[in-house]
């Protein structure tokens, strides 16, 4: 049997990065509502974390991008005066999330810039984003045990509203530096988006959700039509991304906020109790939360791939799937 996890950019792929040692097969469901275009490709920041993860590449220190990349496309993209924009696109994917001009504002390695020009060009000879994460996989030599899916085919695009007024997610957290307040979130495209069969497909497998930010990682994810529906048939479990009553990165805390659940724990569960079979929360939470599931605590800091992985066969052990690894 393969499990399916539930990823967005940062947490999860850390668990990944030991899960991938202790399972026979997994699927990894990815986020894509902070895809974008810039600089003339298509950027998927949380499918590329996780192909970079599952193909050894990954920089271990900011669980984005290639280690050791190089940087000279990016640095001629960014002397001063370089300017980059918000713009309309008729590109496949493009809608709402594509910006222009002639710099950019993600730090963009060379290679890694490679892979999305092969991404781009698949989706712009008329490939599915399914079929071309397939051959972003292919192009890393991703092992055929691990298979990368988008949440969707469709453009989902991930807002956030600010008093300077609705801006995509990477402008509010990369251009921005996550600075204006965040008044909202939602997700544009989300009522067009339906699942793939391959989702569907992995969603008949046990679920894990890694420590991931239920708001913007998950969010999206949640809205696609069916996704929700399919995980309350499987049996999943969730990790939370709280240590110590704070989150490890980033910034689900304020984004959970915003969306009116508490920035907990307790706002994690709230947030999947329709479908949450198995809570795994860090050994610092313990006691703090009532809910109606099955409660592990242990401890659920990701330093070490030897982290990743005990932590991996505590959640298949509360699955019951200690057979299957
Ligand atoms: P994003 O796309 O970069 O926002 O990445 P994710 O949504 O996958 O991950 C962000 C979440 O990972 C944050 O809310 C962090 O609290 C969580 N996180 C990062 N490192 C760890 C860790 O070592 N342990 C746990 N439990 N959570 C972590």
């Amino acid at each position: 049997m393969s499990v399916t996890f539930l990823s967005g950019g940062t947490g999860t792929p850390k668990l990944l990065d030991g899960a991938m040692q202790e399972v026979d097969e997994l699927s990894v469901v990815c986020n894509t509502g902070d895809d974008v275009v810039l600089s003339g490709n298509l950027v998927s920041p949380d499918v590329d974390s996780v192909l970079y993860t599952l193909a050894g590449e990954i920089d271990r220190d900011t669980w984005w991008g290639v280690e050791r990349d190089s940087y000279h496309t990016h640095e001629a993209l960014t002397q001063s005066g370089r300017r980059v924009e918000r713009v309309e696109s008729q590109r496949p994917l493009g809608e709402e999330r594509a910006f222009g001009g002639d710099g950019e504002f993600m730090r963009i390695g060379d290679r890694d810039r490679a892979l999305h020009v092969v991404r781009t060009s698949a989706v712009d000879s008329g490939a599915s984003l399914t079929e071309a994460v397939q051959r972003c996989a292919d192009w890393l030599d991703v092992d055929e045990r691990f298979t990368v899916l988008p949440m969707t085919d469709d453009a989902v695009s991930t807002y956030v509203h600010t008093p300077e007024g609705p801006m995509h997610f990477q402008r509010w957290w990369v251009a921005e530096d996550g600075e204006p307040p965040v008044e909202d979130v939602d997700f544009h495209g989300a009522g067009r988006a339906g699942a793939t069969e391959a989702v569907e497909a992995a969603l008949q497998q046990p679920v894990v959700v890694g420590p991931s930010n239920p708001v913007t990682s998950l969010g999206p994810m949640l809205s696609v039509a069916g996704l929700r529906e399919a995980l309350r048939e499987a049996r999943v479990a969730a990790v939370s991304p709280f240590v110590d009553g704070e989150v490890v990165s980033g910034p689900a805390a304020e984004l959970m906020e915003a969306v009116g659940l508490p920035p907990s724990t307790e706002g994690v569960y709230r947030a999947y109790e329709d479908f949450l079979d198995v809570l795994v929360v860090d050994g610092s939470e313990a006691g703090d939360i009532e809910v109606d599931c099955t409660v592990v605590a242990t401890d659920t800091i990701l330093e070490r791939r030897e982290d990743a992985a005990r932590l991996t066969r505590e959640v298949a052990a509360a699955l019951d799937l200690s057979n299957t690894y």
